[in-house]
């Protein structure tokens, strides 16, 4: 029985994940998600939640069958809710990709306004490109999604638990309170260093002092474009392919990585990976911005798909598919974070020392504004899940993201902020797993571990279990340290001092 659904699930999820491919990829205006699960019925039958728990009752002498199965529980309590979500998801989806804003003369997709916005230079049109953004936001999108919200945490209510976070709790074992802890800490001991850092960009970027700064302009300092010099877009694949070939390591994993970077208008434009059929369908889509920005986004997505296609294929479905995402998450920024490797930026860039420092000075500031930024947004999630008057939390979504990164978000995103089942702590587990990943590889292949085949085979190794081990499993499995903001914290603060 239970076999029958693993085989359902891994084709509805195949084809599923490519219809999501081509509508982020801009190819596709709508997707029909309803057709897949009428397609594939048992994926959203409630009755199989009582088989997988009668089926784990009669494994408690066998963890390793425990856990598939707890995976597999997850993937359907969340593959029934995202049935049920279906139709609004659906008026979402296209909203956002047939969704045009209109300023003066000109017309721009939703899409692509954000884009705008980050290269606008002028700060008067950059608030009111924002403002006109913010509009669409409330009118088309909010009464969607907050109609999606109450509906998901009714489900969540009927498959017995409290709520999204008790519910979350339950089954990754992952301990979304103590995070929260760990990350309200964070926000306390980071506070001096990131606003002296603040203090200095805003001055030297916007010519603003810091009670005035608003979340785009803060956005726009983040594309601060003065070291994209070093990082020509022509020259980016090549860059990446040859050291990625020092490692033993073929980019496109003989052909199970099919790259989209093109630019397209009605793309989505936060890249992706969509790992199709694992591991030799592996989608890496970017939008190309130009500069630092896709050098450090395509090494992301790459750290996915070479991850997802290393997998190994006779693994189980919920290995391969299922588990702590805080593991993909933590190969793609082992990747991304190269950027801000001093020996890296040396020796693949070749970046004078004087451009490093400054260069690595900016980074330390964007990281710590990002940090403290997901740090809030834990925060505000775990409040916004506390009951279903999703209408109560604009306030507090203002508040406590405002107050972490210290410019002034709006109340409009603050149901288009909320990362899809706690996103948002997979990202922060991810960012302690690469620091431990990293010193790990720095430590046993030397600082030049990325040109290093001894690295690569090691890497190629753990990427073959998929997420059948957890981000903590993983570390320890490794002799890697655990997870830890605060070593995180050092690392980026030492960074800070030594430029
Ligand atoms: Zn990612």
């Amino acid at each position: 029985m239970l076999e029958h659904l693993r085989t359902e699930i891994e084709s509805f999820t195949t084809e599923i994940s490519r219809e999501y491919y081509l509508q982020g990829a801009g190819l596709k205006e709508s997707i029909d998600i309803k057709s897949f699960y009428e397609k594939y019925p048992s994926v959203k039958d409630r009755n199989n939640i009582e088989l997988i728990k009668a089926e784990s009752e009669r494994s408690t002498e066998d963890p390793e069958k425990t856990k598939q199965l707890r995976y597999l529980l997850e993937n359907t309590y969340r593959e029934i809710t995202s049935f049920e979500q279906s139709p609004i998801t659906e008026k979402v989806l296209e909203a956002e990709f047939t969704g045009k804003i209109k300023y003066g003369e000109k017309e721009y997709f939703y899409r692509s306004i954000i884009n705008e916005i980050i290269n606008t230079s002028d700060r008067t049109i950059r608030e009111t490109l924002n403002d006109i953004k913010n509009k669409f936001i409330e009118n088309n999108l909010n009464p969607l999604l907050s109609e999606s919200f109450k509906l998901g945490h009714l489900i969540t209510k009927e498959f017995g638990f409290e709520n999204l976070t008790e519910m979350f709790i339950n089954i990754s074992s992952i301990n979304l309170h103590d995070l929260n802890k760990e990350a309200g800490e964070f926000l306390k001991y980071s506070e001096d260093i990131y606003y002296d850092l603040l203090k200095y960009y805003s001055k030297k970027i916007l010519e603003s002092d810091i009670p005035e700064l608003k979340k785009h302009d803060l956005m726009y300092m983040m594309k601060y474009n003065k070291f994209d010099r070093y990082f020509p877009g022509n020259e980016m694949f090549t860059t990446i392919d040859k050291f990625v070939s020092g490692m033993g390591i073929d980019i496109g994993s003989k052909g199970r990585i099919k790259p989209d970077i093109e630019k397209r208008n009605q793309k989505s434009p936060r890249a992706f990976c969509s790992p199709v059929r694992i591991p030799e369908e592996i989608y890496l889509v970017i939008n190309p911005r130009g500069g630092e920005d896709d050098y450090t986004t395509f090494l992301h997505e790459l750290g996915h798909s070479l991850h997802f296609s290393h997998i190994n294929p006779d693994l189980c479905f919920e290995y391969k598919y299922c588990g702590d995402n805080s593991v993909t998450e933590g190969f793609a920024m082992l990747f991304d974070h190269l950027i801000a490797n001093r020996i890296w930026l040396q020796k693949i860039m070749k970046m004078d020392n004087k451009g490093i420092n400054d260069f690595l000075l900016f980074k330390t500031f964007r990281e710590l504004s990002m940090l403290r930024r997901y740090s809030a947004k834990l925060d505000y999630e775990l409040k916004f899940y506390e009951d279903e008057t999703t209408e109560n939390r604009k306030a507090e979504y203002k508040d406590i993201l405002s107050k972490a990164v210290k410019a002034e978000y709006t109340e409009s995103e603050y149901l288009t902020d909320i990362d899809d089942y706690f996103y948002v702590a997979r990202y922060l587990r991810a960012w302690m797993f690469q620091h431990s990943l990293s010193e790990y590889l720095i430590e046993n292949f030397g600082e030049d571990w990325f040109i290093n085949s001894a690295s690569g085979s090691f890497l190629r190794h753990i990427w073959s279990y998929g997420q059948k081990y957890d981000a903590n499993e993983l570390l320890k499995l490794n002799n890697c340290s655990e997870l830890s903001l605060k070593a995180l914290f050092n690392h980026l603060n030492n960074q800070a001092k030594y430029v």
